[in-house]
C-alpha cells in the first residue's frame, strides 16, 4: 500500500482545484473581459509528464524486494484513478444543489490521465513555499543574519509550508550556481525573486531546485527526476570541489525525518 501521507492528499486537492477551474473555464470567460491572462493558458505552458513516469525514475531504490517498476508505478497509476473517480463523484454532488454550469464534456476532460498529468506538472515545476509567519519574520529582524538558524533548525520559529505554480518563477530554469533566489518576505505566499550577484546583461536568471550543497552525483541524481541533464558551469567544470560527498548522511537524515 502506498502511504497516503498529507502532502499527497494537498497535492491532489490543489490539482482538484486546477481541474475544476479548467472545467469552469468557458462560463467564467462569458463575465471576464480577458484583460486577465487566461488560467487554461498558464497551465498549457508549462511541461507536464504522467506522475507514476515521474515516480518511475529513481524507483529501484525504493522497490520492495522482488517487486518490478512495473508493480511498484502501478499503484501510483490506481491512487490516480480513484482520486479521478473521487473527483467525479464529488462534482456531481456539488452540482445537484448548485445552478452552476460547467462543460457539459466535463467528464471527458477530466480524465485519469489529465489528473496524472497535472499531478507531474506540479512535480516537474511547482516552487516550494517557507513562509515565515509575521512574529517569525519579526523575531528574525531582531537577529544578525550570521545568527540566524539554519534551514531546519528553526525550533520554535513558525514557517508554513507549501508548494505552489508561480506562472513566471515556475518557467525560470535550475542552475547549481543560480544567480538568483525565491523569498517569501511578506508573511504570505507573494514570492519575491531576488538577485544574489552581479549579472551580466543577457544572463539567464536561474534558481535553484534542489540542495546545491551536494556532490556533482547527488545533484545530478535530485536532478534526474526533472528529467533534464544539468548543464550548468558547475556541472560542466572538473571541479574537485564537486566530487566531493558533502553531509551525505546529514541529508539521507533529513530525508528520513521528512517521511
Ligand atoms: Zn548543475
Amino acid at each position: 500500500m502506498l502511504h497516503y501521507d498529507i502532502e499527497t492528499n494537498e497535492i491532489f486537492s490543489l490539482v482538484a482545484k486546477v481541474c475544476a477551474q479548467l472545467i469552469l473555464l468557458p462560463v467564467r470567460d462569458q463575465k471576464q473581459d480577458k484583460a486577465e491572462p487566461e488560467f487554461a493558458q498558464i497551465i498549457a505552458n508549462f511541461c507536464k509528464c504522467p506522475w507514476d513516469q515521474i515516480t518511475a525514475v529513481n524507483a529501484e531504490k525504493d522497490l520492495r524486494p522482488g517487486e518490478t517498476v512495473e508493480e511498484y508505478t502501478a499503484v501510483f497509476r490506481q491512487l490516480i484513478a480513484d482520486v479521478t473517480n473521487l473527483f467525479h463523484q464529488v462534482i456531481e454532488q456539488q452540482l445537484e444543489d448548485t445552478s452552476i454550469s460547467i462543460r457539459p464534456d466535463w467528464k471527458e476532460v477530466i480524465t485519469p490521465d489529465v489528473f496524472s498529468n497535472i499531478v507531474g506538472m506540479f512535480e516537474l515545476n511547482n516552487i516550494s513555499l517557507d513562509i515565515p509567519t509575521l512574529a517569525t519574520m519579526e523575531r528574525l529582524s531582531q537577529q544578525e543574519p550570521a545568527e540566524r538558524p539554519l534551514d531546519g533548525q528553526y525550533s520554535d520559529l513558525v514557517f508554513l509550508e507549501g508548494t505552489g505554480l508561480y506562472s513566471i518563477i515556475c518557467t525560470m530554469n535550475h542552475s547549481c550556481d543560480p544567480n538568483c533566489v525565491v523569498s517569501f518576505e511578506h508573511g504570505n505566499s507573494r514570492a519575491t525573486v531576488r538577485a544574489t550577484r552581479e549579472i551580466a546583461a543577457g544572463e539567464e536568471l536561474c534558481i535553484t531546485y534542489i540542495d546545491v550543497g551536494q556532490s556533482r552525483e547527488a545533484r545530478q541524481e535530485d536532478l534526474s527526476e526533472y528529467q533534464f541533464v544539468c548543464q550548468c558551469r558547475r556541472c560542466l567544470a572538473n571541479d574537485s570541489e564537486d566530487e566531493e560527498p558533502e553531509e551525505e548522511e546529514e541529508k539521507e537524515k533529513s530525508m528520513e525525518e521528512k517521511q
